[in-house]
């Protein structure tokens, strides 16, 4: 750590110190502490270089992996990277939290029924034939052969897909081009917001 960073935190920690002697809140002080923490460890982690997986830009990436558990333990932009140099849009700095280290990460199908107000757990089997029995029924009411000039169109209006903001560029191709074979039109990602 250099010596401005230690005499800011040195601060940090003292202000923090007072303030909880008046009752107030030390919840910066202990978010300033993990930082710590968490510089500490990277700083004896073994280091990778990857490349950020999500769009052609091809970012790279510096993993860190602790020695002792062989966990990941932080992703960031690699400085040395020529197309880069260390930095990294939004997407790819929130990259860590795909992983396992990751409590909050969705693991299992969540279901909300209609109109209910509570998430309930599924499998995939669920997910699948409700999906598909929903895209059955909306192709045999409304799939438009002709418009209404007489053109083939062969479209499906009436369904859109929408997503994800943690698939890659591959895994987009084959989603569009698996939607556009349904007749569907309306097709939206998170990469153009
Ligand atoms: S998604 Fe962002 S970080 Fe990843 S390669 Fe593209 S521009 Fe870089």
């Amino acid at each position: 750590m250099k010596r401005r960073s230690f005499l800011k935190l040195s601060c940090g920690l003292g202000a923090g110190i007072m303030l909880s002697g008046l009752g107030l809140s030390l919840m910066p002080v202990e978010g300033m502490a993990q930082e710590l923490k968490k510089i500490d460890k990277v700083k004896s982690a073994a280091q990778t270089t990857s490349i950020c997986c999500y769009c052609a830009v091809g970012c790279g990436l510096i993993c860190s992996t602790d020695k002792s558990t062989g966990k990941i333990i932080n992703i960031e932009g690699d400085p040395e990277h020529p197309v880069n140099e260390g930095s990294l849009c939004a997407k790819g700095a929130g990259i860590y939290q795909t992983t396992e280290a990751n409590p909050h990460r969705l693991t299992k199908v969540l279901y909300r029924a209609p109109h209910a107000d509570k998430w309930e757990e599924k499998d995939w089997d669920f997910a699948i034939d409700r999906i598909a029995a929903h895209i059955k029924k909306e192709r045999d009411a409304s799939f438009m052969v002709k418009n209404k000039d007489g053109a083939v169109v062969n479209r499906l209006e009436t369904v859109a897909h929408m997503g994800s903001s943690n698939i890659d560029s591959e895994e987009c191709w084959n989603i569009a081009a698996f939607a556009r074979s349904l007749g569907l039109v309306y097709l939206e990602h998170q990469a153009r917001v």
